[in-house]
């Protein structure tokens, strides 16, 4: 029986670590802020931010909601993100998608200060994640290596083998699980025989947004599972990976909810905190 890799105990501490970091910029006399701007009424939207509020309340984070209706011009969100790009008592920027109709999302995304991007979103910050250079990248490919590393699982020299090549987590991945000098393998819609593939994984990693495609037979034994997918079931909330029978074969594997997206919170903080670094830090 597979054990757990725990994304709750994870988070925990990395929000202790980014709580004892504020406090050090704080000595230093600086305040870290998060912005989000939610334009329009979205339900799930509403939850997130609140959800963020919360968070940065208790780690000591200062955060500033931005709320606009709807019937918002693109022009005016682009001015409210100029105005938090130049504030220099902001270091990272939020927007919640979805947009409202009539919203270019790349045209918002590349409006916001590459190193105030704590989503990893901007063309920029993209270009990076390729080149391997310091820039802020995506919450939930950095949670599946935070929650590999954590767990005491080394990544260099594994076959990695990641079902997925959407742009929030299979694509970045890739490149992020390079630096830690994995042999990567990416599958997608159009993979024939995947399970072919899958069953060569050391470590293998479903993105998908497809409940429990990833089934026991799938799965090499002894093999490290890491569920990024979030999928809404009549019967709840569930992962790309048919967790209740990949336990018997995996060695970890992570359960959804209560693995990856545990982490994300807390690490866009740390992407606010890295944010004030790459902005030149302390004045
Ligand atoms: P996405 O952009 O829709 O990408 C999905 C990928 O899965 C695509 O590359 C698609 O292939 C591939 N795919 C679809 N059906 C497949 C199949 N039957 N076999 C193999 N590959 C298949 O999704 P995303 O935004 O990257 O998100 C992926 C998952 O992560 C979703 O469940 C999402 O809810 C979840 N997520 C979780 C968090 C978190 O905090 N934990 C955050 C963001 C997203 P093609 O490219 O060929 O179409």
């Amino acid at each position: 029986m597979a054990q757990l890799l725990d994304g709750k105990a994870v988070s925990k501490i990395l929000k202790e670590e980014i709580r004892e970091e504020i406090s050090q910029w704080k000595e230093k006399g600086v305040q870290p802020k998060l912005a989000v701007i939610l334009v329009g009424d979205d339900p799930a939207s509403v939850v997130y931010a609140r959800s963020k509020q919360k968070v940065c309340e208790g780690i000591g984070m200062a955060f500033e909601l931005f709320t606009m209706p709807g019937s918002t011009p693109e022009a005016d969100v682009l001015s409210k993100i100029e105005e938090l790009n130049k504030d220099q008592a902001v270091h990272g920027i939020m927007i919640e998608l979805p947009l409202p109709k009539g919203i270019q999302k790349e045209t918002v995304m590349a409006a916001v200060r590459p190193d105030k991007d704590v989503d990893g979103v901007h063309p920029i910050n993209r270009g990076y994640i390729l080149s391997g250079e310091e820039g802020l990248f995506p919450a939930t490919p950095q949670s599946c290596i935070e929650l590999l590393l954590r767990s005491g699982v080394q990544i260099a020299g594994k076959h990695v083998v990641i079902v997925g090549r959407g742009e929030t987590v299979g694509k970045p991945l890739v490149f992020l699980i390079l630096k830690h000098n994995a042999t990567v393998t990416i599958c997608h819609s159009k993979t024939p025989d995947l399970g072919a593939f899958t069953r060569q994984a050391d470590i293998l990693i479903a993105a998908v947004g497809r409940a429990k495609l990833i089934k026991k037979d799938m799965v090499k034994a002894g093999a490290i599972v890491v569920d990024a997918g979030i999928n809404e079931t009549p019967d709840g909330i569930c992962g790309d990976v048919d967790f209740e029978a990949v336990q018997d074969v995996a060695d970890l594997i992570s359960p959804v909810p209560g693995g990856v997206g545990s982490l994300t919170t807390a690490l866009i903080m740390r992407n606010v905190l890295k944010g004030i670094v790459l902005q030149g830090g302390a004045k």
